[in-house]
């Protein structure tokens, strides 16, 4: 297999596209200006391939050349041009993926991708295709494709079959703020957290009460700790606008954000979390 992808933004979207793409065959240039999140993400790469290698999903020799074939930019400016994907997962900014995207189209890529999750992504640039991963990325099997009006049926074509090469199950959903996933899975969220600055119920509650009793597989407090809160509260500002007061942010997640409670990856947010684990 062959093929160029690049990824830019090497955060917890970033890191995980980037994972499944070499796994897929792809040489992967991984684009991230921040040195230390830079630095990071080799190191997690590696310990997803070394996790992978002791639970017997992949072979020593399969893990070592996928890792061989990701490469950590700093910048776009310095690759080659004519990748067959560029993905960004870039934060939740529409100003800042709009630059980032039109410095990827100078690459002239046979997909330009935003990993959006919420913006509607015609807005970003003409041409441009939501590819809307999950995270853990190499976990989730969705992959959302949203397509802007007029978008040709070859484009979403190409779009499908990247799908399928990553090991994702592709749905197809017209351009609107927030798709189909994140318009439902926000609401839910949100309403979670009202409930919780109600007193209804404690964290671990409302969340067992979604587990247990409407078989989600998380509960939606545990999901926003595991997205971010600071992640949700982009997203919700962006369905605020778009959709009205119902997507408000609650006053009790702006209050976490700016407290510095994240989720899993500040070590806590409607819950503790150590070495990426609920404790
Ligand atoms: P993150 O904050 O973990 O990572 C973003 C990374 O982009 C950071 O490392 C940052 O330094 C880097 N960055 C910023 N500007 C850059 C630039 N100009 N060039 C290169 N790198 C740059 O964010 P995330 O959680 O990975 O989210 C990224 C995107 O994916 C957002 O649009 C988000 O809405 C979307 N998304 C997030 C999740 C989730 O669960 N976190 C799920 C689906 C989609």
């Amino acid at each position: 297999m062959d093929g160029r992808f690049v990824v830019v933004g090497a955060g917890t979207m970033g890191v995980g596209i980037a994972y499944v793409a070499a796994n897929a065959g792809y040489a992967v240039e991984l684009v991230e200006v921040a040195p230390d999140r830079a630095a990071a993400a080799r190191v997690t790469l590696d310990r997803l391939w070394h996790g992978a290698v002791e639970a017997g999903r992949l072979d020593p020799d399969a893990a070592a050349d996928a890792g061989g074939r990701v490469v950590v930019a700093g910048d776009l400016a310095g690759l080659a041009p004519g990748p067959d994907v560029l993905v960004e997962a870039v934060p939740e900014q529409a100003g800042l993926k709009r630059a980032v995207l039109e410095a990827g189209r100078e690459l002239r890529p046979g997909l330009l991708a935003s990993n959006t999750s919420s913006i509607p992504v015609g807005s970003l640039g003409t041409g441009v295709l939501g590819l809307h991963f999950f995270n853990p990325v190499w976990a989730m099997p969705l992959l959302e494709i949203v397509v802007p009006d007029g978008t040709p049926d070859d484009v979403v074509g190409t779009a499908r079959g990247i799908a399928v090469r990553l090991g994702k199950r592709p749905v197809v959903v017209r351009d609107s703020p927030g798709f189909a996933t994140s318009r439902l899975g926000v609401a839910l969220g949100l309403e979670a957290i009202r409930m919780l600055a109600d007193g209804v119920a404690s964290a671990a509650d409302i969340d067992t009460a979604m587990t247990l009793g409407y078989r989600h597989p998380v509960g939606p407090l545990e999901l926003t700790d595991m997205i971010g809160l600071d992640v949700r509260l982009d997203i919700a500002r962006t369905l605020q606008a778009a959709y009205g007061d119902r997507f408000a942010p609650p006053p009790l997640l702006v209050e976490l954000v700016e407290q510095g409670r994240l989720g899993r990856k500040s070590g806590e947010g409607f819950h503790r979390w150590q070495d990426g684990k609920r404790v």
